[in-house]
């Protein structure tokens, strides 16, 4: 359910990895695979590019079925008694795959009404989606949002694909910002803990970062999670320069004056599974030995 008291909030962030720092080392999260569609089109993503070396979002070596994820669930859970939060980030969009993920969530809820649950998107689907999200009992959402005027944008987002309809450039940019805005808007307002992503790409949307943290800020996210561009072979932006260390924690102090900073967000996998600093994914694919806890 929605979390209204101070300490309700408190109880669910001390037990996920991401949105506490402590919570990282004592904690497990895994990732079910179950999204692989995706409805828009960010120029760092390739999601084609599948390395089972490879860690970074939208990576992952398999594709789940709502069912597989909840008998996966339940394996990682018989290994992994520390395991607290369940999310679906990947390796597409959350919301661009509605039906799985809430088959997902159901499932796996009736067999561990403990777990928590989280949820990343891009965002654009969040006005229809929103309601049955906190009607779910969706505690954690991760929105990502790159900007805030559609001229940026358009150097981000190659196109938008939205009620039936494909949209480019500016267009596709303003549709997207929008939702974005109205969802986070409406699930801080119903006690959902929204945290923002923004990806860094320095020349493109590095000097306009701080007025994203202030907007969503204001809408009522609690935290953001500046992230440097991983040049992605084959994506759009695989020639331009990894977002340096130093960059972003300049940028992530300047903005720590306004709303908490994610600073140990390790980049995950789509089917990460295991504690943030030791991922074991590997170990609970299909075929795969299972871990020693
Ligand atoms: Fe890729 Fe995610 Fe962007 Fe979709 S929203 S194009 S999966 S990075
Ligand atoms: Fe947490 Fe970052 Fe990994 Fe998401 S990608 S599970 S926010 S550490």
């Amino acid at each position: 359910m929605p979390l209204k008291t101070p300490e309700e909030v408190a109880a669910a962030t001390a037990k996920h990895p991401c949105y506490s720092c402590d919570a990282q080392h004592k904690f497990a999260r895994m990732h079910i695979p179950v999204a692989p569609e995706c409805n828009i089109s960010c120029n760092y993503c390739n999601r084609r590019f599948d390395c089972v070396n490879e860690s970074r979002p939208g990576v992952t070596s398999e594709i789940l079925t709502p069912a597989q994820a909840c008998d996966k669930f339940l394996r990682v859970k018989s290994k992994l008694p520390n395991l607290s939060v369940v999310g679906i980030a990947g390796p597409g969009d959350a919301l661009a795959n509605w039906e799985q993920t809430r088959e997902s969530v159901e499932l796996i809820k009736r067999r561990s009404p403990e777990i928590l649950f989280c949820l990343s998107t891009n965002g654009l689907m969040l006005p229809q989606y929103a309601p049955e999200i906190v009607a779910l009992g969706l505690n954690h959402v991760t929105v990502t949002v790159n900007c805030l005027n559609p001229s940026i944008g358009a150097s981000i987002y190659r196109h938008v694909w939205y009620q039936g309809r494909h949209y480019i450039r500016e267009q596709a940019a303003e549709i997207l910002i929008h939702n974005q805005m109205a969802g986070i808007e409406y699930l801080a307002g119903r006690g959902v803990l929204v945290k923002v992503n923004i990806v860094m790409i320095n020349g493109i949307n590095n000097n306009h970062i701080v007025e994203v943290v202030k907007k969503v800020k204001q809408l009522g996210a609690v935290m953001t999670n500046i992230m440097p561009l991983i040049p992605a072979p084959g994506s759009v932006f695989e020639n331009l320069p990894q977002t340096s260390m130093k960059d972003l924690t300049i940028l992530r102090d300047i903005c720590q004056e306004d709303i908490a900073q994610m600073r140990h967000c390790r980049q995950c996998r789509a089917d990460a599974v295991g504690l943030l600093g030791n991922d074991q994914a590997h170990n609970f694919r299909a075929g795969g030995e299972q871990a020693a806890p």
